[in-house]
């Protein structure tokens, strides 16, 4: 691996920034000591910082040279709100906040990078490292968009990255077109006519309507959608009545649709509310049928991709590249940037968990788990990939 000599000496320090952002996790919206800490850093290193886009957004600007070019770095600084049940000394001090996704190691990486890339201006043009809030639902990155991001910090391309348990630690997945799904919920409420449950036939019956719904709307996954085409339709809660003997007035369905393509999601949710309408009518009963889309699907530009897959061989080696690694249902805010800008997204191994040692809660080292832990030795290597994307991206003519 060619890790940067200085990115690797300043290990320790990104290292104690790390455990320092793991331990006082902040939710969506509400990273103010985060932005704070990285304002703080980047100006302590000179780096002149925008503020306040998406509330509590942080923008750090390295120029150098003449060139108009820009390249956009972005990472995430929000938590989960979930209770850690790691004991080690960094685990979280904020009773029910956890960085269970490694945002945590994301910020951190990316002020390694900033730090080497002010002290080593081996560019021509612009870095825009960008620190946004709110990835875990609340769509930080769209806000920060809506607030002027792109026209404030103009850019050619923007990269992101996230953290990866089950890709060994050294080895990066990426992959041109979809490489997460659009994310989508749904709330369809029946409405029947209560009755007694002895006396079905004075009522209209809302819960055999919903199972009839439910059941009929996997139809669309197999007889509708093309078998090529990749979908998903999960009903996650069915809520009905509070008696045995009552036939109840409603039943409410919910759930979530996820995609990679958004004809596909029309497909889906034209012919959910379709069937959920008719089979309502079959039956005497009618129906509220309510669809949110959340993030689209995040598709990576094929050049960018290309581009960031040759950089990163240059740091890992061929086999420490997987430039087709299969996509995944997940969701991710960075896809709405990239319906703006061409860029891409990887993924960088976490390892399997073995950098746990004592203090660690018991459960499995994956993303949104308690016993969760960014890996950092991911640390100089993430920073390393930033800088070279970056240094590359802006070659001097
Ligand atoms: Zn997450
Ligand atoms: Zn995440």
């Amino acid at each position: 691996m060619k890790l940067i000599d200085p990115i690797t000496q300043f290990s320790n320090e990104i290292q104690a920034l790390r455990r320092a952002i793991h331990a006082h996790p902040e939710l969506c919206f509400e990273e103010h000591d985060t932005a704070e800490l990285v304002a703080r850093k980047l100006t302590e290193w000179g780096i002149p910082v925008i503020r306040g886009l998406g509330g509590t957004g942080v923008v750090g600007v390295v120029s150098n040279g003449s060139s108009k070019r820009a390249i956009g770095l972005r990472a995430d600084m929000d938590a989960l709100p979930m209770q850690e049940l790691n004991t080690f000394p960094h685990a979280s001090k904020n009773e029910g906040k956890m960085h269970a996704c490694g945002h945590d190691g994301h910020t951190a990486m990316l002020l390694g990078a900033a730090h080497y890339l002010s002290q080593h201006r081996n560019f021509d043009g612009t870095v825009y490292l960008i620190f946004q809030p709110a990835e875990e639902g609340g769509g930080g990155a769209k806000r920060m968009m809506d607030e002027g991001l792109f026209a404030q910090c103009p850019m050619d391309a923007v990269f992101g990255m996230h953290n990866w348990p089950g890709i060994a630690v050294g080895r990066f997945g990426l992959t041109a077109g979809p490489m997460m799904a659009s994310s989508n919920e749904f709330e369809v409420i029946v409405r029947g006519k209560g009755a007694h449950a002895a006396q079905p036939h004075k009522g209209i019956d809302p819960i055999m309507v919903a199972v009839q719904i439910a059941q009929s709307w996997q139809t669309i996954l197999t007889r509708n959608k093309s078998p090529i085409d990749a979908g998903v339709l999960s009903i996650t809660q069915i809520h009905a009545g509070s008696a045995t003997n009552v036939i109840p007035d409603e039943a409410t369905l919910i759930g979530t649709v996820r995609t990679f393509d958004l004809d596909v999601l029309d497909l889906i949710e034209s012919r959910m509310k379709t069937i959920s309408e008719h089979t309502a009518q079959a039956f005497n009963a009618s129906v509220d049928f309510r669809f949110k889309r959340n993030y689209p699907p995040l598709i990576n530009s094929a050049a960018e991709t290309a581009f960031a897959a040759d950089v990163l061989r240059s740091i890992v080696g061929e086999e420490g590249v997987d430039a087709q690694v299969e996509p995944t249902m997940t969701a991710e805010d960075f896809a709405y940037m990239l319906q703006e800008k061409p860029g891409c997204y990887v993924f960088i191994g976490n390892g399997e968990g073995d950098h746990r040692s004592a203090g660690h809660g018991l459960g499995p080292c994956n993303l949104h788990n308690p016993s969760y832990d960014f890996n950092d030795a991911l640390l100089p290597i993430g920073a390393t990939y930033w800088v070279r994307l970056a240094e590359t991206f802006l070659k001097p003519a």
